[in-house]
């Protein structure tokens, strides 16, 4: 008996979409709680490709909610692209799982569209979706959102050719629902976003019709339902409009690039232009490094703070409160490499 017989005895699925199953490749941007899951879900149900996107290490507070990864991938600072992809294989060992370790932006958005059918939400932050959504708007490929806190979650499949809006337009609504992580999330939260982004790929990729509302809901409270999106439409969206500049897909070469992670609680570097470091491969006595060689990267632990600096010039600082914190932080970890090499 075949692994996916019962799939295929779904009135939507059938023979004919297990195979277009097959024949599909996915993006995934951002591993984490709801990314993983669809990663997993997708394997699962036999998808062809699935190419991961993450820049980001697992933690120990991850595991309370990311179910690819293990103790062991957070006491290793595994990197979360390499972890998934390593359990991803032992579930599925016919999908073919490509690594991006790098968070998504606009300079790597074009080549990582290329081939791909479909493309899941699997971010914490407004401006990677913004960045999606100009990507899948301009080169027409559909995408997934998801989006929760505490036990609310949100979820709509944005189709490029379809008449509704896209999520420029919903930005400010979808602004005053999402509320980065001062609610915690609960577990079961993701796995129902999941469950609905991971529906709405199947439809997709299947050829079947999908929902134009968004899908609401709040477990604690018993509470679900739709949302009618159609009205939020802006004529004059820069995505979606009739005079579209998307300007997510712009690029400032002029100065640093600075985003704040939600869920984790930091602050990601990218500088002006990729740089080449010598990272310092063996401890110091005086200093805290650790070199992790799989990625090139660096940590350098400091008070309660700690910086992961790529050998490309990027940088994840944890424990910071404000962005001249990070960046002063950032500053010093370039200025001690350069004492050193
Ligand atoms: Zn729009």
């Amino acid at each position: 008996m075949n692994k996916y017989v019962k799939q295929e005895r779904f009135h939507g699925i059938g023979q004919l979409g297990q195979k277009r199953l097959r024949e599909s490749r996915v993006l995934i941007v951002g591993v984490g709680a709801l990314g993983s899951m669809s990663a997993e879900m997708l394997a699962r149900a036999g998808i062809g490709q699935l190419t991961l996107v993450d820049g980001d290490f697992v933690e120990e507070h991850n595991l309370q909610r990311q179910l690819l990864y293990t103790e062991l991938d957070a006491k290793a600072h595994r990197a979360k692209v390499k972890a998934a992809s390593k359990r991803l294989q032992e579930i599925n060992s016919e999908v073919k799982v490509t690594e991006v370790f790098h968070s998504l932006h606009n300079e790597n958005v074009q080549q990582l569209l290329q081939g791909i059918d479909v493309i899941i939400d699997g971010t914490d932050n407004f401006e990677t979706r913004l960045l999606i959504n100009d990507a899948a708007y301009k080169w027409g490929i559909p995408w997934v959102y998801g989006g929760l806190s505490g036990s609310y979650g949100l979820s709509l499949p944005f189709i490029p050719n379809r008449s509704g809006p896209c999520f420029r337009c919903l930005e400010s609504f979808l602004t005053d629902s999402e509320d980065c992580d001062t609610h915690g999330v609960l577990g079961t939260t993701v796995q129902m976003v999941t469950a609905q982004q991971v529906t709405s790929t199947l439809k997709i990729l299947t050829g079947n019709k999908t929902q134009s509302s968004m899908y609401k809901f709040d477990l604690w409270e018993n509470d679900t339902g739709y949302i009618t999106v159609q009205p939020l439409k802006q004529p004059s969206c820069q995505t979606c409009g009739a005079e579209r500049t998307y300007p997510s897909l712009r690029s400032d070469q002029s100065k640093r690039h600075i985003q704040w992670l939600c869920a984790s609680s930091g602050v990601h570097i990218r500088p002006k232009e990729a740089q080449n470091l010598q990272l310092p491969r063996d401890p110091y006595s005086n200093h805290s490094w650790t070199y992790f060689p799989f990625a090139d990267v660096c940590m350098l632990r400091k008070a309660n703070y700690h910086v992961m600096l790529f050998q490309d010039g990027r940088a994840t600082i944890r424990g910071v409160t404000t962005t001249n914190e990070a960046e002063l932080l950032y500053d010093e970890a370039l200025a001690f490499l350069g004492e050193q090499v």
